[in-house]
């Protein structure tokens, strides 16, 4: 080769490789960008199947849940204690005389409550001086005066005995939309007050607290009939609304002592 051109020949070869180099670079690069592409696939794609399967574990769960609970939930309301008729026998402590008034219309219908109790609520006579029995035979004789619809389960007298005038478990008319819920208790008064005696307020406190142990109610469901429908009754406790706090507060007393002492602690 002529020396002249020699140069020229060797620059041609560089160029040559150079261009050779960076093709080989640029292949590289693709390469490395497809295994890239084909790693972050793979990654993304376990990813999904992943987040997929956490997904159908938790639809399941959720519908197996569903399922249980569907089972566990019962059909019908069950009752937490078996219904109570007379309670004589269970209150012992208290002189409580099943004296059940005739069934009528007016104020006994015959009829049993759905479910147990949930409300005790309080009542006055209104009509100071009367004995328990007087009460209670002036609810029996509704049967035949059928001047009112009117009854309750128990009254309480001035000496404290207890009248009870209809079962537990059935219904009487005294206190109107909660009738077919609720336990109602008339007290007797000696004065036009209402307020009420000694007798008659302890043994109250001592009845309520025990059929509120019963049947397991909560202290917000002893009401008076005032509560329910703004009627001045019991009047003692509407006009003297510490002195109602008062008798929930050893009704609240009581129920904790006859819990110790079902308990034995
Ligand atoms: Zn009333």
């Amino acid at each position: 080769m002529d020396k002249r051109y020699q140069h020229l020949y060797k620059k041609t070869d560089r160029n040559k490789r150079r261009q050779h180099n960076k093709n080989v670079r640029k292949k590289n690069r693709a390469r490395a960008n497809r295994k890239q592409i084909v790693l972050a696939r793979l990654f993304f794609g376990t990813l999904s199947i992943f987040v997929l399967i956490v997904l159908l574990g938790t639809i399941m769960h959720i519908l197996r849940s569903k399922k249980s609970d569907d089972e566990i939930e019962p059909v019908e309301e069950v009752m937490e204690v078996p219904p109570l008729g007379g309670v004589a026998d269970r209150f012992p402590d208290l002189p409580i005389t099943e004296d059940y008034i005739e069934i009528n219309e007016f104020s006994r219908p015959g009829i049993n409550l759905d479910s147990n109790p949930e409300y005790i609520v309080i009542h006055y006579t209104a009509n100071p001086g009367s004995t328990a029995k007087q009460n209670r035979d002036y609810f029996n004789n509704l049967g035949n005066t059928h001047t009112t619809y009117a009854s309750a389960q128990f009254v309480i007298g001035l000496e404290g005995e207890i009248e009870q005038c209809v079962p537990c478990d059935e219904m009487a008319y005294c206190s109107n939309s909660l009738n077919d819920n609720c336990i109602s208790i008339e007290m007797c008064h000696p004065g036009e007050d209402g307020n009420f005696n000694d007798d008659t307020y302890n043994n109250c406190v001592y009845l309520v607290a025990h059929l509120m142990n019963y049947y397991n109610m909560d202290m917000d469901h002893l009401i008076r009939h005032y509560d329910v429908t703004g009627k001045n009754c019991p009047k003692y406790f509407v006009e003297h609304p510490e002195r109602w706090d008062a008798f929930k507060g050893f009704v609240e007393k009581y129920r904790a002592k006859y819990r110790a002492e079902e308990t034995g602690k």
